[in-house]
């Protein structure tokens, strides 16, 4: 992690052993921004671009028919398995990347260069890949760690507005599952985040919150890495209820809007489950959301859209959730900041109040 390793990742790559063949995964606005800074990154280096792939932008290109397009763009260029996979954009482009490199000849290594926030601080961590089926998200896939992480806050500087503030709703999940003085810190000062900030000062702060929010991913996921002892369902936290929105919207708004209102009918479920012990934490978490510009009301927030904001219909969302174990919902309940829990026992009345009483 570095500013400006984007203009070194050549250097970087080589002196991490990688030699020979690659082939460039990136999306069509990332590949405008930053593809040719990284080819002549890369070619610097006298490695050999043998292939580059911008795909259409969007969640839209995380199927099974792009991964076999490329499959097959690999194949003719060349590319074996001694060859390296660079995977440059957001978590659309490291998702689809990382499943075709733990795939094809049964895998080949890969980089990942997130570009976005979100990514930064969630995708990119945790050797998660995979693509989407019509049936749902993420539905195939598998755990496929890259070879090497490459981040460069610098990407951010391009960023726009809506992306930035979707990876701070990620930020904010990570401080209040692990980190209570960066929970401290971003409470106290709601709009300090609202943007990325400016000049070498900015990038360096960003730097900073990238490694706390990382680190308390890394750790988590260090502790259950094939998500089999529960632990890593932490990283939930907002999610049960955020999923059920974004599901309820037939996926029509950013996961992050999701996540943060999902943080918020979370808390106010702890609250009214009587395991919450900071009293002032759900008026600052929804403070700190306002702050970044985003959203705290569920229901409000959804009408924004034009949606429909029906506690049913989130509820029915629910049922449908692959995390759900058993026949019963789980939900990450914050007890204080650093502090979560896992609950299967919710019961579903107390979903439904929570649901009216945080819509708007
Ligand atoms: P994520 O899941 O990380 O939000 P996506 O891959 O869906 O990721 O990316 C979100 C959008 O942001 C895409 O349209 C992508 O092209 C764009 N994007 C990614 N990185 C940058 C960047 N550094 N600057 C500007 N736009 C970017
Ligand atoms: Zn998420």
């Amino acid at each position: 992690m570095e500013v400006g390793l984007l203009e070194r990742c050549g250097m970087v790559l080589r002196e991490a052993g990688g030699q020979g063949l690659v082939a460039l995964v990136t999306d069509a606005t990332v590949a405008s921004l930053y593809g040719e800074r990284v080819l002549r990154a890369l070619e610097a280096a006298g490695l050999r671009v043998v292939e580059v792939a911008a795909l259409p932008p969007g969640e839209g290109t995380k199927t099974l028919e792009t991964a076999a397009d490329l499959y097959r763009r690999l194949a003719r260029s060349g590319l074996g398995r001694d060859g390296l996979l660079f995977a440059l954009g957001g978590g659309v482009v490291l998702d689809l990347a990382g499943f075709v490199a733990a795939t094809y000849m049964r895998g080949i290594p890969w980089v990942s260069a997130p570009t976005t926030l979100l990514a930064m601080v969630d995708a990119a961590i945790g050797g998660k890949v995979g693509v989407d089926l019509p049936e749902g998200k993420n539905l195939v896939g598998a755990f496929y760690p890259p070879r090497l992480l490459l981040i460069d806050p610098t990407a951010l500087r391009t960023l726009p507005a809506a992306e930035w503030r979707n990876g701070m709703a990620e930020v904010v999940k990570a401080a209040l599952i692990g980190d209570p003085a960066l929970w401290e810190a971003l409470a106290e000062d709601p709009r300090r985040w609202a943007g990325p900030p400016g000049g070498s000062s900015g990038e360096a702060a960003v730097l900073t919150l990238l490694q706390r929010a990382m680190a308390v991913k890394i750790r988590v996921v260090e502790a259950d890495p094939f998500e089999t002892c529960g632990q890593r369902e932490q990283l939930n936290l907002g999610h049960t209820f955020g999923h059920a929105f974004e599901r309820a919207s037939s996926y029509r708004v950013p996961h992050g809007e999701a996540v943060a209102a999902g943080m918020v009918a979370a808390a106010a479920l702890s609250e009214r489950l009587g395991v919450l012990q900071d009293p002032s934490l759900r008026r600052r978490l929804e403070g700190l959301l306002e702050g970044l510009g985003l959203p705290r009301r569920w229901g409000l927030w959804l009408a924004g859209y034009g949606l429909r904001a029906d506690p049913e219909a989130v509820v029915a969302a629910m049922g449908t959730d692959k995390k759900r174990r058993g026949g019963r919902l789980r939900f990450v309940l914050i007890h204080r900041p650093g502090e979560v829990r896992v609950h299967d026992d919710v019961p579903p009345e107390a979903v439904r109040q929570v649901l009216e009483e945080t819509a708007g």
